[in-house]
């Protein structure tokens, strides 16, 4: 029986083991292949990778803190996962550990229509960020980065060959009419989205950690915003009711799995399944 994973730590959070297991069932897989959580300590990443294969593993998904790794664990990775410099899946064949970066395609795939020729505005120069900018680039996007730390942003930018920007003075905006899509890849709403069972979502806050005003997002923007939770995040709840099409955290999730799947599998994977099993955890 082929064996999958999710590697993190920590990692007993990860819905991806209910997400590919339902992907599996509804492939008539489940008697077949199987997907487990391990959590493993950055000094043991390597270690744990190598004894992979002779232990009947096909593949694992691969998050923080170790998607770096991943990438330094592989024999051979693609352009994507080799320009990002991480890696969040990994395929054992043939005796060879070959490295993807599901998050890029994943996000490619999770938007309603191609971003070639649009305006991009990406918040952040973190891991996530970095797999976004490089996806809607090289999907033709005209990408401009804005992060808190604005050399961050500078660096990213800079290495990427794409835009950056920062606050015109401060208390001000960015004019996000100016912008065909927002992708918030900070951790602004990390926790709204996840509020303690004991006390009801704040909203508000999180807004006003954006470098815009939420106010300003019209039907013509899509938004998408890869924090998620067991709530929607003030972005995706504020840009849904203003008509735009927004692409939460779940759906990439949902997207980046899917991408992983089909490279385990050569099989199309079961999209429904997946989301109703990602947004039930
Ligand atoms: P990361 O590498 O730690 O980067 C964090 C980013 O958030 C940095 O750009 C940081 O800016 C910014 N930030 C933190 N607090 C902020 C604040 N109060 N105001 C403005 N910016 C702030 O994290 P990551 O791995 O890229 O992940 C980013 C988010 O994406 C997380 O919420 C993560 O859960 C989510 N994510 C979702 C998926 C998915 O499948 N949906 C996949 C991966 C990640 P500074 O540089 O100024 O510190």
């Amino acid at each position: 029986m082929p064996r999958l994973a999710v590697l993190g730590q920590p990692v007993s959070h990860s819905r991806s083991p209910a997400m590919h297991n339902a992907a599996l069932a509804a492939l008539g897989l489940a008697g077949e292949w199987r997907y487990e959580r391990i959590e493993v300590a950055p000094q043991d990443f390597a270690e744990l990778v190598g004894s992979l294969p002779g232990e009947g593993f096909a593949g694992v998904n691969v998050t923080v803190p170790h998607k770096l790794a991943a990438l330094a664990a592989a024999d051979r990775a693609s352009a994507a996962a080799r320009a990002i410099g991480a890696a969040n899946t990994l395929t054992f064949s043939a005796g060879e550990v070959a490295a993807e970066n599901t998050d890029a395609g994943g996000l490619i795939e999770s938007l309603p229509e191609s971003p070639a020729g649009k305006r991009a505005l990406v918040l952040g120069a973190g891991g996530s960020a970095r797999a976004c900018v490089w996806a809607l680039r090289e999907a033709g996007a005209e990408v401009t980065i804005w992060n808190r730390t604005h050399s961050k942003a500078e660096a990213l930018a800079h290495e990427l060959g794409v835009a950056q920007t920062r606050l015109p003075a401060a208390g001000g905006l960015l004019p996000i009419a100016e912008f065909d899509l927002l992708l918030n890849a900070t951790t602004v709403g990390l926790l709204d989205a996840n509020p303690p069972a004991t006390a009801p979502a704040p909203s508000a806050a999180a807004l006003k950690a954006l470098p815009y005003d939420a106010d300003a997002i019209i039907e013509r923007h899509v938004v998408v915003d890869l924090v998620y939770g067991s709530v929607p995040t003030p972005l995706a709840s504020a840009a849904r009711s203003r008509g735009a099409r927004v692409v939460d955290g779940l759906e990439i999730l949902v997207r980046q799995g899917a991408a992983s799947l089909r490279l385990w599998t050569g099989l199309e994977p079961p999209l429904e399944a997946m989301r109703e099993a990602a947004r039930r955890n």
